[in-house]
């Protein structure tokens, strides 16, 4: 990765976004720089909004509880996402909080809940997925929020692809064999890619068979244990990345 400031703070500012533009911060923003971070008038926070890339910006206090920021200038051109959409059967609180979080540090460009038979999150809080999604694109140094969806059942998510987009599906009951030699041989994937991982409970025989019933679908086996599915998570999409994704 380029030369970084790691150091200076990121916040997602949802706000145009050019030379001389001033932002008025919310309450939490303006408390976090403040009171939090300690932040003094003329310091520098880096911020982004999806579209116009990485500004750094000055922070002009207004009092002890509000503050703006004054964008200076353009340190990174906007990318685009990531075509990675990681769909997986939501799990309960804590687990579901830590799963998107890596989701968004492993490159995921869009988060897909499906809906699988063994399921056990019956309602899932796509404000909290967000807000994790947001705290994890600030802190892992992208530059765009991955996209939340509403949940989907599997089939009508399957039936939704492209049929050029290539599946990756972490089957627990596959045998095991080197997921990163089944990925390789697919050679350079222009397409956009699925990767997705079943609930604690496992997918169902039904259920594998509609995913492996995509046009283009690779079964891939994450070893010779059974990964908590926020673990495969993790495994699933550091192989992908490093195969066929950003990290080669
Ligand atoms: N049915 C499993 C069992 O026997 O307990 C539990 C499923 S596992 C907790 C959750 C999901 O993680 C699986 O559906 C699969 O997508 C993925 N997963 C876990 N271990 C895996 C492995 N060794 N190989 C491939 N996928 C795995």
């Amino acid at each position: 990765m380029a030369a970084y400031d790691f150091n200076a703070p990121r916040l997602f500012i949802d706000a145009p976004l050019q030379a001389g533009a001033r932002i008025a911060l919310d309450r939490g923003q303006a408390n976090y720089l403040l009171n939090v971070l300690r932040l003094k008038a003329g310091e520098t926070v880096l911020i982004f909004n999806g579209r116009d890339g990485e500004w750094r910006a000055e922070v002009m206090v207004e009092g002890r509880k509000a503050a703006d920021l004054v964008c200076a200038e353009r340190i990174r051109e906007q990318e685009a996402a990531p075509d990675i959409i990681y769909a997986f059967a939501p799990l309960k609180h804590a687990r579901l909080d830590y799963m998107v979080q890596k989701a968004v540090e492993m490159g995921a460009g869009v988060l897909q809940p499906v809906l699988t038979r063994r399921t056990q999150a019956s309602r899932i809080n796509l404000e909290r997925m967000r807000s994790n999604a947001v705290e994890a694109a600030e802190q892992c140094g992208i530059l765009s929020i991955p996209e939340v969806r509403e949940e989907e059942n599997l089939e009508r998510f399957l039936n939704g692809l492209e049929k050029d987009r290539l599946v990756v599906f972490c089957d627990e009951n596959a045998p095991v064999s080197n997921p990163v030699e089944a990925l390789a041989k697919l050679g350079n994937n222009q397409a956009g890619l699925v990767v997705i991982v079943g609930p604690e409970g496992g997918f169902t025989d039904q259920e594998r068979a509609l995913v492996a019933a995509h046009e283009r679908c690779v079964c891939v086996s994450l070893g010779p244990r059974i990964l908590r599915a926020d673990t495969a998570a993790v495994a699933a999409l550091a192989i992908v990345q490093a195969v066929l994704g950003d990290w080669n």
